[in-house]
């Protein structure tokens, strides 16, 4: 049986600098550090930053006085914010530079008098950071559908945005459906989606055209990496999200000769190698990883924190 590893898979930059925000953090002041929600959606993550002195609220009425906050790499609304800075809170931002853009380009076009589509799916904490930024009308929808249904009470005064980690193809069915009923709507066409989302979409596409079976290592919870399983398993190919090596059911690989692997945007590296390690448990001889897309992009630190010790 042979392994091959989609590239680019993994962390992201903006997942890297979020994750490197709590460990300076934690360096320059000490634990405890208050990370508001999970500061991005991996449990081992999480578990990893519990261990060196990092506690994970819910929400801010959590945190003690004087406590140092971090906003985690999805956004929060302007609410969030403006109640820390009533707590007089010292916050320190991890949302990801590529989240913030999206909430500047949104507020840009309701500043010009448009009211907003925003495209994403309900619930999650970017969708909700992301419509608590924007000061005026801001309608959800997720699916062609959901635009057939829409309701707007100035149909020639609308500008859409997305939320970054949504599938390509499927957020250009949606567009096109808000262009078809809308013909006047504006909006930045996919580039809301991230380089690191587009990266791995791209690789998994690659991917599928030549293995039999995907693993996608991610947590249930990350839109990216069920994007990921959702995009092999439209191409045809039988594919499984695991949130780590433990996860995977010897059964899958019955009468497989090539499995492909691949990691979500918040997925640890390490989780792959167990994975890749377990699969040769099971009779995996031969690992390639397919070429791809070489990233180096990194974001710069929160001026805070730019001085701060570099964890080992
Ligand atoms: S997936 Fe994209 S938007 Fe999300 S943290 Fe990573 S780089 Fe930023």
């Amino acid at each position: 049986m042979k392994v091959i590893l989609a590239k680019p898979r993994g962390f992201c930059a903006g997942v890297e600098r979020a994750i490197e925000i709590v460990e300076r953090a934690l360096e320059k002041y000490g634990a405890p550090v208050y990370v508001r929600h999970e500061i991005v959606h991996n449990r081992h993550v999480v578990e990893d930053l519990k261990a060196k002195g990092a506690r994970f609220v819910d929400e801010l009425d959590e945190i003690p006085a004087g406590g140092i906050t971090v906003f985690s790499a999805h956004g929060v609304s302007q609410k969030v914010e403006d109640d820390a800075a009533l707590r007089a809170l010292p916050v320190i931002d991890a949302t990801c530079p590529l989240v913030s853009k999206v909430h500047h380009e949104a507020q840009r076009y309701a500043r010009g008098g448009r009211d907003i589509v925003l495209i994403g799916h309900a619930g999650h904490p970017e969708v909700e950071g992301t419509m608590g930024r924007i000061d005026g009308m801001v309608y959800l929808v997720a699916t062609p559908e959901d635009v057939a249904e829409l309701t707007v009470r100035d149909p020639g005064h609308l500008a859409y945005v997305t939320q970054t980690t949504l599938s390509v193809d499927d957020t250009r069915s949606v567009i096109e459906a808000l262009k078809v009923r809308f013909p006047t709507i504006v909006g930045p066409d996919t580039k809301d989606i991230c380089y690191a989302t587009q990266n791995r979409q791209r690789a998994v596409h690659d991917l599928a055209s030549i293995v039999d079976v995907i693993l996608v290592v991610g947590a249930q919870n990350s839109s990216n990496s069920n994007r990921l399983r959702e995009i092999a398993t439209e191409m045809g190919v039988r594919s499984y999200l695991v949130a780590d090596a433990s996860a995977l059911d010897p059964a899958w690989l019955d009468g497989v000769e090539s499995v492909g692997v691949t990691a979500g945007a918040s997925a640890p590296e390490r989780l792959v190698q167990q994975l890749v390690d377990r699969l040769r448990e099971l009779g995996a001889d031969e690992i390639e990883v397919l070429s791809g897309v070489e990233e180096n992009v990194r974001f710069k630190m929160p001026p805070e924190l730019a001085e701060a010790a570099v964890p080992a």
